[in-house]
């Protein structure tokens, strides 16, 4: 079993070589996955490295709307993305036409699409953000009323950290909401000197119990910084792998052993081969949606991290 495993980890480096491809990998994805990457990071640290590769093609490992903000950053390059199904169920949750009805009623709102949403939703927003720069895109923004969507919980977390008067949008991270507060009161019992870190896709409950509220990037950082050896990890458990592998002396829990997101685990080192062999499937944003959405994304670029 090993053997075929390194053999068909060889064949998929010697193919991207060939290829002038590189593979970028989201936080959450399968260790095995994680473990051919060129980089591994959060949705924005992965826009980043999309903007500024010089790779012909780029190999992405996360769900679809990822592969798309690649494709609307770099419309020259091949985007290959490994398996179609695996989409975001939250960034289902809001469709471009929904969205332009919710405009009509709001005339003044400027609106923030959150990175987990289709390229046709980033066309029809003012800029876009992540996790860890959605306070200081807000904050940036010279508009008293903004339409935050698709995550109410993660609108709600930046309306505690801004005066802006912030519209909620009722959609929601399916793995995420499944963290309750008393896995945390239940788990700082047995261990009491550890830290805990959430995402703000959680609910306003967990977070206001949480020592730290982090984007998968910005836990990655604090894993590496903080004194504390035991961290309690309010994610979804694929960021664990990584944390581990970076911080063999330190302790990883769980908040949450339900807190998995299958379209995460779709992307196999089968797949990617075959897609590398194939060179498909492709994705590419028609270029009068692209244009639109990357004028969101570009803002949100300049912007940075949080
Ligand atoms: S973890 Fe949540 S937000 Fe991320 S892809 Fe899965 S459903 Fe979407």
């Amino acid at each position: 079993m090993e053997n075929r495993n390194a053999e068909l980890i060889e064949k998929i480096l010697s193919l991207k070589q060939r290829r002038k491809a590189v593979i970028l990998v989201h936080n959450y994805q399968l260790g095995e996955v994680q473990d051919i990457a060129d980089f591994v990071g959060d949705s924005l640290g992965l826009s980043q490295n999309a903007a500024k590769t010089d790779a012909e093609v780029i190999v992405f490992c996360g769900v679809h709307f990822m592969a798309e903000t690649a494709s609307i950053l770099c419309p020259e390059k091949t985007v290959l993305f490994p398996d179609m199904d695996a989409g975001c169920p939250m960034a289902d949750m809001v469709t471009a036409e929904r969205l332009r009805q919710r405009k009509k009623e709001l005339p003044g709102a400027t609106v923030v699409c959150y990175v987990n949403t289709s390229a046709e939703v980033k066309a029809e927003s003012d800029i876009c953000c992540t996790s860890a720069n959605a306070v200081k895109v807000v904050e940036s923004l010279d508009a008293k009323e903004i339409l935050f969507v698709p995550d109410q919980y993660l609108g709600h977390y930046v309306s505690t950290k801004t005066d802006k008067k912030i519209i909620l949008w009722p959609g929601f991270c399916p793995p995420h909401i499944r963290i309750q507060p008393q896995d945390i009161t239940r788990l700082r019992r047995e261990y009491p000197q550890a830290k805990v870190m959430v995402h703000p896709e959680c609910s306003p409950e967990v977070i206001a119990l949480a020592d730290e509220v982090l984007s998968t990037g910005g836990m990655c950082r604090f894993a590496q910084q903080t004194e504390a050896n035991e961290l309690i990890v309010g994610t979804e458990v694929g960021i664990i792998y990584r944390l581990r592998k970076e911080n063999p002396g330190k302790k990883f829990i769980p908040l949450s052993e339900q807190v998995i997101c299958p379209h995460m685990k779709l992307i196999t080192p089968e797949k990617m081969l075959w897609s590398l062999e194939e060179m498909t499937p492709e994705v590419k944003v028609p270029e009068e949606i692209r244009l639109k959405a990357k004028a969101a994304v570009d803002k949100m670029l300049e912007i940075g991290r949080g």
